[in-house]
């Protein structure tokens, strides 16, 4: 949530004479700021008592009153404003496993060996860029984008093009317009997170293993096709920051945390669960998301309205904002064990 900004006026100090004045003068009483002149002489008393008098009843016109009222108002505004709601979710990749799944079209065409070569990748066993001389596949897919798999030279041949051949497949099942800004794929072992950005998705077996066995793979692969595909013309761009606005929330814990990094990418998931997988989620988990992003959907959809339209994937009619109700269930949600790699 973006800090509401205070404007200088309201964080400037008043001017000292002025507030002491106004606010110190009791009508028929003394003036509290010339209090000690008061005691002197008694003439000094009788002319602060007659200005601050003047001023007195200044102050007590209908017209000064209804100022200092709104006033008050306005300053209680900056100092209270609104209450940022509290994300539905703690992370989207795990919302349902049923988003995308194994039994979904793949638009991947095919998968050419290419040899072996050396590439620079991360790898965060070592939370650092390695150079390997990983085997090599170009996947093909059928909306005309290519990746290269890069797969770490630490498995066998053999195990290189099952491992390679498994993932382009789950790859070929993102939307084109998530493929559009991959160009490399990193295969490593190990049980780490997963990482998006750089032009890049970098997958470590284990955790793939994990994700896979749960009926997550795709979410996460969704997830960071966003990083590599939808950053960097998008997560700061003029309408989304007003999307974000206008929406008033986050739609995870995970996206309020890092508004700047992770908000695309967490509200890209719960966008594609109400807009093309709508019959396979839970009533309440649908109006929940709608009611949270319902700007930020609208993004999305002038984004996806072309780049869905071919390939695999066909776009359903959209689904009426006007028919959510009022939310009445929180789902719970596994935290993200999506983090990204630091170029
Ligand atoms: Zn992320």
């Amino acid at each position: 949530m973006p800090r509401r900004e205070v404007p200088a006026d309201a964080r400037a100090k008043p001017p000292r004479a002025r507030w002491s004045v106004h606010f110190g003068c009791v009508p028929g009483g003394t003036c509290g700021t010339n209090g000690r002149k008061i005691g002197r002489r008694r003439r000094a008393i009788s002319e602060d008592f007659a200005r601050c008098t003047a001023k007195t009843a200044k102050w007590l016109q209908p017209r000064a009153l209804i100022a200092t009222f709104r006033a008050l108002l306005w300053l209680a505004s900056v100092s209270v404003g609104p209450v940022a709601a509290a994300p539905p979710y703690k992370g989207t990749v795990f919302l349902d496993p049923n988003i995308l799944t194994q039994s979904d079209p793949t638009a991947l065409r095919s998968l050419t060996p290419r040899g072996r070569g050396d590439r620079m990748m991360f790898d965060r066993r070592v939370n650092g860029w390695i150079t390997a001389r990983a085997y090599l596949f170009d996947a093909q897919f059928d909306d005309g984008l290519d990746i290269e798999i890069q797969v770490n030279p630490e498995f066998s041949a053999a195990a290189a093009v099952a491992e390679a051949s498994k993932y382009a497949e789950s790859i070929g099942r993102l939307p084109t317009l998530l493929r559009a800004g991959v160009e490399t794929v990193w295969l490593h072992r190990g049980r780490k997170l997963f990482g998006g950005g750089n032009k890049n998705i970098l997958i470590h077996l284990q955790m793939a293993e994990e994700y896979m066995r749960d009926g997550f793979l795709e979410e996460a692969l969704m997830h960071e096709g966003v990083h590599s595909s939808l950053d960097p013309q998008h997560r700061r761009s003029p309408g989304w920051r007003a999307a974000q606005a206008a929406d008033g929330k986050y739609i995870s814990e995970y996206a309020l945390d890092h508004p700047d990094r992770e908000d695309l990418a967490e509200s890209f998931v719960p966008y594609f669960a109400v807009r093309h997988r709508v019959d396979r989620l839970p009533k309440a988990m649908r109006e929940t998301i709608l009611k949270a992003i319902p700007n930020r959907i609208a993004y999305f959809d002038s984004l996806t309205r072309e780049t869905l339209a071919f390939g695999v994937w066909r776009t359903p009619p959209p689904i009426s904002l006007r028919s959510v109700r009022s939310i009445r269930f929180w789902e719970p949600a596994r935290a993200v064990h999506v983090r990204e790699v630091e170029p």
